[in-house]
């Protein structure tokens, strides 16, 4: 019988299944390596307000995703973004995206993590190294020598080299080899925050660029409750740009960045103000994924987007689903 769990990770998966496992009467420990819960649905502070330096908006396609975040986060927590939205064609010419509804947190996408973890026990700052099988149940070992436990199953929400690491650690070799191939769909991110205190005139508030720096920028000041003076715009690199310049400087990223956003929007001001940040496992490519996986032998489950089509959204679909499989309503 499962009554104890402790989820690895406080991701929208993670407080996804640490919310839907509460329901079921389950007790739960989550735990976060960083300072707060929201992994990569995060803002970053920036003078006068906050960025969205990792995930932009989210859709919610599946009208269950929409309800528990009405019922578990709060309607105030987030909201659709009305802006406009294009992308560049092959030819270089600038398209609108369909009309869809993309919601983002309220007034920073880490308003949704933030309620989530509102009612969940969260250990913050503590990275778990390993997991400990003693007489069918786990430990979990952190890196500063604390142990916690004992669990009936592990949920690990990890990206796909950080759960690897901690199955091999955990001498659980056959679960890691399992994620060779996930790892190896791993890409980075350069993202960059860039403030004009002169409100900058485009015709899109979200784009797609087809560019070799860029992949995507956005008025982040567009985006509803954020009330900033002037606007912060949020730049990010594409993959190959960004696995290309891993090790390249901050500075010399965000000169290149700058001067790629003015190739994409044809704006000749220099920001007043520039944040960057590298996210080494930033999206998966992967293209099919399982949704889930639970290892029934160890009482071990993973959720986490790369599982499940590499979106917020899929974030939620993945850790629903291994709670539905793990406990059936
Ligand atoms: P995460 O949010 O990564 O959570 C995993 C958590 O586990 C993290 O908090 C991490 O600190 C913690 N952790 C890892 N190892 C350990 C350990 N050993 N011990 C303790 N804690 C640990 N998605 C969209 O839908 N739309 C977008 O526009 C979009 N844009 C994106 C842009 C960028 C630059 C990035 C980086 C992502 C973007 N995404 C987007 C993807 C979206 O952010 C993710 O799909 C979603 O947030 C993943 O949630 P998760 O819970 O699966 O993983």
């Amino acid at each position: 019988v499962i009554r104890r769990v402790a989820i690895v990770g406080s991701g929208l998966a993670g407080l996804t299944a640490a919310r839907l496992l509460g329901e079921r009467n389950v007790a739960v420990s989550v735990f976060e390596k960083s300072r707060g819960p929201g992994g990569r649905m995060t803002a970053k502070r920036v003078p006068g307000g906050s960025a969205d330096i990792g995930a932009q908006y989210f859709t919610a396609r599946d009208p269950a995703f929409l309800q528990f975040l009405t019922d578990h986060a709060g309607e105030a927590s987030f909201g659709v973004w009305q802006g406009r939205f294009g992308y560049q064609n092959n030819g270089g010419q600038w398209e609108s995206f369909p009309d869809e509804a993309r919601y983002v947190g309220i007034p920073r996408m880490t308003a949704i993590t933030r309620e989530l973890s509102s009612t969940i026990d969260i250990t913050a700052q503590t990275r778990i190294e390993r997991l400990i099988s003693n007489g069918g149940q786990w430990t979990l070992r952190d890196t500063d020598g604390g142990s916690h436990g004992p669990y009936d199953a592990v949920i690990v929400t990890a990206p796909p080299a950080q759960t690897q690491e901690l199955f091999a650690n955990s001498q659980l070799q056959m679960l890691a080899e399992e994620l060779n191939e996930p790892v190896r769909h791993v890409q980075p991110c350069w993202a960059a925050a860039v403030y004009f205190a002169d409100p900058l005139e485009q015709p899109y508030e979200g784009m797609r660029c087809q560019d070799e720096v860029l992949y995507w920028v956005a008025n982040n000041s567009s985006k509803p409750g954020r009330d900033d003076q002037g606007q912060w715009w949020v730049l990010h690199a594409n993959p190959e740009w960004s696995h290309r310049h891993q090790d390249t400087s901050p500075e010399q990223v965000t000169a290149d960045m700058v001067k790629a956003f003015q190739r994409v929007t044809g704006c000749s001001e220099q920001p007043d103000d520039v944040v960057s940040h590298r996210w080494l496992y930033a999206k998966s490519s992967a293209e099919e994924t399982p949704g889930f996986r639970w290892f029934d032998d160890q009482c071990i489950g993973l959720a986490g987007d790369w599982l499940s089509g590499g979106r917020v959204e899929g974030a939620f679909e993945s850790a629903k689903g291994l709670v539905d499989r793990i406990l059936p309503d």
